[in-house]
């Protein structure tokens, strides 16, 4: 899965082409099988793999990755929402997309 997000350097308007990683997270555990109190899930994730291509020709550190995948986690999150849509898997389409609204304050 790859899409392509703008070069993060300061002033460069090159454009770079990424592989997307990400993680559905996992669910709320309400109630234990014994009727206990569950525990919280972890929320979606989503993150640069790699720079598979960079018009500008930059290269990036780890850190830099990881503010991009801060900064364009919509775009990210959009993107494998969409792959998994392709690949009908709608149990996590539908958490990726309720995890973006979040995060948006749609909700
Ligand atoms: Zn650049």
């Amino acid at each position: 899965m790859s899409c392509w997000v703008g070069c993060p350097r300061e002033g460069c308007d090159g454009d770079l082409r990424i592989r997307v990683g990400g993680t559905p997270g996992t669910p709320n555990v309400w109630y234990l099988p014994n009727g206990d109190p569950g525990y919280p899930g972890d929320p979606p994730e989503v993150w640069v793999e790699e720079v598979l291509e960079a018009s500008c020709g930059h290269e990036f550190s780890d850190a830099e990755l990881e503010a991009l995948a801060d900064d364009e986690w919509e775009i990210l999150a959009e993107h494998l929402a969409d792959a998994l849509e392709a690949a009908e898997d709608r149990y996590w389409e539908d958490r990726f997309e309720a995890w973006r609204d979040q995060q948006r304050g749609i909700v």
